[in-house]
């Protein structure tokens, strides 16, 4: 495995790397969810490789850029053992040197949900994820279904700049009690992380309120809402049922529906979703 931290020198391997190429892009503090991706992307393509790169511009002056978990050799490891060919880590001067000015602002899917919450948020992850595209060339890209809107935001962002990738969105890992595998969870205290599972089961309350046949989407909303309202220490973002696809919040619920929120517990901004209908 080599581990590659400028442009130019991956620019090199790249030419000289096997096709097709798959890219997993992450901010590391790698788990099981990202080595799920990883695994994917090892078993379709020639060469794997995996970007890390905690990307300053998709964080918000408030946010937890300064606390994002880091464990550069720990991920190494875990991907070494993953059979991984190439890592791109670069620092952030090699991304944005001085005098960096050049952003991309995908439309209407950017400006729902965590966009409406993060300003600035998709902006980021926009501009990196296509820098890591262009540097990397990938034929196959793979995200993760945890982040639904940012699978639908870099497949809009790939259709509209002819990026010529492969966008490949893979189911969330979840622990056994169905905490979505997260980064930031290393951050919640045991009594934190129970409180979080009420996200879960939030989810899953609006997966059997489906399943009963409720299509009334304020309704569902509404249940969901209780029940993190009735945990101690979850502060709710926002709680969204949703169309799929355009991330419309929607009254009644007809074809494939994203129910998604985003919540703050012990001080740690978690999200989640499940999709109804499919
Ligand atoms: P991050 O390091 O949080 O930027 O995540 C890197 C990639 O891993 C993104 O495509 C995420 O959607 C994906 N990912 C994060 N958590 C999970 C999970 N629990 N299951 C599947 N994919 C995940």
């Amino acid at each position: 495995m080599r581990v590659i931290t400028t442009a130019a020198d991956f620019r090199e391997a790249e030419r000289a790397a096997r096709r097709p190429m798959g890219l997993t892009p992450t901010m590391g503090y790698l788990h099981e969810g990202h080595l799920s991706l990883v695994r994917r992307a090892r078993s379709e393509n020639a060469t794997a490789v995996v970007s890390i790169f905690v990307n300053p511009t998709q964080f918000g002056s408030s946010e937890d850029l300064s606390t994002y978990p880091r464990d550069m050799e720990g991920d190494l490891d875990k991907l070494r053992r993953e059979g991984v060919d190439l890592v791109f880590a670069p620092c952030a001067a090699e991304m944005y040197p001085k005098g960096f000015d050049t952003y991309i602002d995908v439309g209407e899917i950017a400006a729902r949900l965590e966009g409406a919450h993060r300003p600035g948020h998709f902006r980021g992850v926009a501009t990196v994820v296509c820098k890591l595209m262009t540097i990397v060339r990938p034929d196959n890209v793979y995200f993760g279904q945890k982040d639904a809107q940012q699978c639908l935001v870099i497949e809009r962002l790939n259709s509209d700049l002819d990026l010529g990738a492969n966008v490949v969105a893979l189911p969330t890992a979840r622990d056994a009690d169905g905490l979505a595998l997260s980064s930031r969870n290393a951050r919640l205290t045991p009594e934190a992380r129970k409180s979080a599972l009420s996200l879960y089961r939030a989810l899953r309350l609006a997966e059997r309120l489906y399943a009963e046949g409720a299509r009334d989407a304020g309704a569902i909303r509404g249940r969901m809402a209780d029940l993190l309202s009735a945990e101690p220490g979850v502060q709710v973002d926002y709680v969204s049922i949703a169309d799929a696809k355009t991330l419309v919040e929607l009254d009644a619920i007809g074809g494939e529906a994203l129910a998604s929120l985003a919540a703050r517990v012990g001080g740690v901004r978690l999200i989640d979703n499940v999709t109804l209908g499919t």
